[in-house]
């Protein structure tokens, strides 16, 4: 019953919008009908990024529709709590919805492979499956029975390993590990001995700073300054292993999408695109520059995890991975795809990407 919701949303403003010109120019249907929506996210409102990057694909869409489509956007727990984006969307008590579909773990477990995999996937290779090697329309047909349509929308690029109140400097040093860790990454940490937490991003400064926790990963430089993480920690880790290019997600219920005519679910299709390169370059842009404000505060140690201990967690992770496939059928279909996809990508990644840094930066 509740599916229906969302109809009463549809404001049925004949006349107000659209056709400037003379009759017959345009389609009555695409161009009289206006809608308002309402879009749930996972984030702390307008958080910088993540939330910003929800407000502009709001803001560009309405822009962009002649105020044909207007999208209001709700924080985390302001009309449904963080985690249960999903949920609201799929049952169509609103009509869209941001947030990042590993969320869906324990729920739709293969959704994993959309956001990050441990060691899989960065941004470039995430955007060129979903969009030219058929991730994509996996994605979709895992979707369906949820009567959900998925959009790739948002990018963080690789994250940091995250904040450590205890040095790292062999695997014994994962035993007993307290952190903040969310995900597959998490059952990584628990099967090296840690004890990962998940935790909501606003109580993550006040755990790491009490001691609740020893660690904790978050995004990357850009984000985790506006945290304060760097005044709760003083080991700053990298690479971010556990999140090397996640993708966000906006999710649109079946219906509303059906009642949108032709031209604004292209313009739909387009503007997320939009908002994955735009955020991929807003945090490339953001990360470096509060990198340079982190090293230059003397409470800040930047390290490397040492090269046994990221060797480790890889191998964990190949069993964690292959253990999910094995008990979940879509799981094991998508993430066939999925590596089959990586290993062609490091082979060209090789004598590409990885060439040319290594070449410029050593
Ligand atoms: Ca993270």
């Amino acid at each position: 019953m509740k599916r229906r919701e969302f109809v009463g949303g549809l404001a049925a403003t004949a006349g107000l919008a659209g056709c400037a010109k003379s009759e017959g120019e345009c389609s009555p249907d695409a161009s009289t009908t206006s809608f308002e929506w309402s879009c749930v996210t996972s984030w702390p409102p307008k958080f910088p990024g993540l939330g910003m990057a929800v407000e502009n694909l709001a803001d560009r869409l309405e822009r962009a529709s002649g105020g044909r489509l207007k999208i209001k956007v709700y924080g985390g727990g302001e009309l449904v709590p963080a985690f249960e984006v999903f949920d609201a969307v799929s049952r169509g008590a609103v009509e869209m919805g941001h947030d990042a579909s590993y969320y869906h773990k324990g729920k739709v477990d293969a959704a994993q492979f959309f956001t990050a995999i441990p060691f899989g996937l960065n941004y470039m290779e995430l955007n060129a499956w979903l969009h030219y090697g058929g991730g994509l329309e996996l994605w979709r047909e895992l979707y369906e029975p949820f009567n959900l349509m998925p959009f790739p929308c948002g990018n963080t690029g690789v994250q940091m390993g995250g904040w450590f109140n205890k040095e790292i400097n062999s695997i014994d040093d994962l035993k007993g590990l307290k952190m903040r860790i969310p995900g597959l990454g998490g059952e990584v940490l628990r099967r090296a001995g840690g004890t990962p937490i998940t935790l909501p991003g606003a109580e993550i400064f006040t755990s790491l700073q009490t001691g609740a926790i020893d660690a904790t990963e978050w995004v990357g430089p850009y984000n985790d300054v506006s945290f304060g993480l760097h005044k709760a920690a003083r080991y700053y880790y990298y690479p971010g292993w556990q999140e090397p290019g996640p993708g966000l997600e906006c999710i649109i219920n079946r219906d509303a999408w059906k009642s949108l005519p032709a031209d604004l679910q292209a313009l739909v299709e387009i503007t997320c695109q939009s908002i994955s390169v735009d955020m991929a370059a807003e945090y490339t842009n953001g990360n470096a520059n509060s990198l340079q404000q982190l090293m230059a505060d003397p409470k800040v140690e930047l390290r490397a995890f040492p090269d046994e201990v990221l060797q480790h967690l890889k191998s964990i992770t190949a069993e964690v991975v292959a253990e999910m496939m094995a008990r979940d059928p879509a799981a094991n279909k998508i993430g066939e795809a999925f590596y089959e996809y990586l290993e062609k990508q490091e082979v060209n990644s090789r004598i590409s990407e990885k060439a040319y840094l290594d070449t410029r930066i050593g």
